[in-house]
């Protein structure tokens, strides 16, 4: 079934990937309302990562880069369609998948020498490759860690740590985005 906010995109995709917003984009449904797609966030972004999303509304492509939270996008917005910045900028977290190369047998931290947070942390172990551990509690969702690796293995999931919610759930889409 088409969802209200896949029409009112003009995407019809039930497979579309998630979109995530720039950083304190206010909820989903107020987000899409107040936002007029004038593209002034995109071009105020200094490490060029907003781009054009579905129904042209902004969002945030991680494979451009990583979010440095200066809230130039905010400052720039003439629409109110964001949060002060006191608040999150975002409720998301990164979350590895299996075929990253460490977890394979391959020596890889290219994730780890780009993660200023300390996240991702590798163990050592006897006569092994370094075992990758996540200490998700302190990612800020920057997203510079996801174009370095090489397997792609690193992706953006919610911040309560639930499985990624289907593009057609409209509630937890909302949780995912904001
Ligand atoms: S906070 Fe700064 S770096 Fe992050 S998306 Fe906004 S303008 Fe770009
Ligand atoms: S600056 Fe504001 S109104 Fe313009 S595209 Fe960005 S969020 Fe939308
Ligand atoms: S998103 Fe940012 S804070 Fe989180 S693990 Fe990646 S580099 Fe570290």
């Amino acid at each position: 079934m088409i969802t209200r906010r896949q029409l009112f995109r003009g995407n019809f995709d039930k497979n579309t990937q998630l979109e995530i917003r720039p950083p304190w984009a206010k909820a989903e449904e107020q987000f899409t309302d107040l936002c007029s797609r004038c593209n002034d966030c995109i071009k105020a972004c200094p490490e060029e990562i907003i781009v054009t999303g579905s129904g042209k509304f902004p969002v945030v492509d991680f494979k451009k880069g990583g979010c440095t939270f200066c809230h130039q996008c905010v400052d720039a917005c003439q629409s109110n369609a964001f949060n002060d910045i006191t608040q999150q900028p975002w409720g998301i977290k990164i979350a590895i998948q299996d075929n990253c190369l460490s977890k394979i047998g391959v020596v890889c931290q290219s994730c780890s020498d780009v993660c200023e947070q300390n996240v991702i942390q590798f163990s050592l172990q006897m006569g092994g490759v370094p075992s990758i551990k996540l200490n998700t509690q302190k990612c800020t969702g920057c997203g510079f860690c996801v174009d370095v690796c090489p397997k792609n293995s690193i992706s953006i999931k919610p911040k309560v740590g639930k499985a990624l919610p289907s593009p057609s759930d409209e509630k937890d889409i909302k949780s995912f985005v904001v």
